[in-house]
């Protein structure tokens, strides 16, 4: 085992942050799911993944290091086939604890939670043997913008050893806003807050991206809690300046979702 772990070292993995939009997108062929299956057809196999996901969204940092983690169904409302989904992957307390040791702030660990769907609606499409060891690390609803880029930069490390880094949000994400009615359209600020976003993306402006709230009302109404934007400051900071960027699903949902998938390698 060891001598596998070192062998899948020398491949550098890349960092991957994720539009997950509606749970559905998890029983769905569709552009979405189409899109994350063709980022998993191109990147190396991961050693293990480490999610860090809008819906494990707590008090502090926790650390999930559960050997078998449990699959949660943290949505309301869906189709009974949602429910049925198992995302039975094994754990990895082995990456948790090297994540517990990169994590330079108060942390600890936490089995409460399981993989939620942030996380498997997702991973359903990208790996579905569910054969790699995946495990979540929350995020904290008090830490500002620049303490969760901060993490992101403290776990860029474990890419050496051939862990994927994956943050699950949505960069625009306002509920109380969705329109059923528009399909596939946008309103014109949840456009205008990701082409900003996009835009500092590709340009580094990174700094730019931690300050998004200078951006008033347009970044109030695409960001009204920052818990599905926070996943991408650990992508961010995980991020390296010599990273080749590439864009998927650029696109608006129900007026008020933007899918937009942003992969370093
Ligand atoms: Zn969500």
């Amino acid at each position: 085992m060891q001598f596998g772990r070192n062998e899948i070292a020398l491949a550098k993995m890349p960092v991957l942050f994720v539009g997950h939009g509606s749970p559905m997108n998890a029983i769905e062929d569709n552009d979405y799911s189409r899109g994350w299956r063709k980022i998993a057809e191109r990147i190396p196999k991961p050693e293990a993944i480490l999610s860090i996901s809008a819906h494990w969204y707590t008090h502090g940092t926790r650390i999930m290091n559960d050997e078998k983690p449990k699959t949660v169904y943290d949505m309301y409302g869906f189709p009974d086939e949602l429910y049925e989904i198992i995302y039975d992957s094994p754990g990895s307390p082995y990456f948790a604890k090297a994540s517990k040791e990169l994590i330079s702030r108060e942390k600890i660990y936490d089995n409460s939670w399981g993989i939620d769907h942030g996380t498997w609606s997702v991973l359903v499409h990208m790996y579905p043997k569910r054969d790699i060891p995946v495990f979540q690390i929350s995020v904290d609803a008090d830490a500002p913008a620049e303490e969760h880029y901060k993490m992101g930069q403290e776990l860029s490390a474990l890419r050496e050893q051939g862990v994927l880094i994956l943050g699950s949000g949505n960069v625009v994400h306002n509920l109380r806003l969705v329109d059923w009615h528009k399909e596939s359209k946008g309103f014109d600020w949840a456009y205008e807050f990701d082409e900003y976003i996009y835009g500092n993306i590709l340009n580094r402006n990174h700094d730019k991206i931690l300050k998004y709230n200078e951006l008033g009302e347009v970044a109030k109404l695409a960001v009204p809690t920052p818990d599905h934007f926070y996943p991408l400051l650990y992508a961010l900071g995980a991020s390296r300046d010599n990273d080749k960027i590439s864009v998927y699903n650029k696109s608006c949902e129900l007026g008020s979702l933007t899918m937009t998938c942003y992969l370093w390698e």
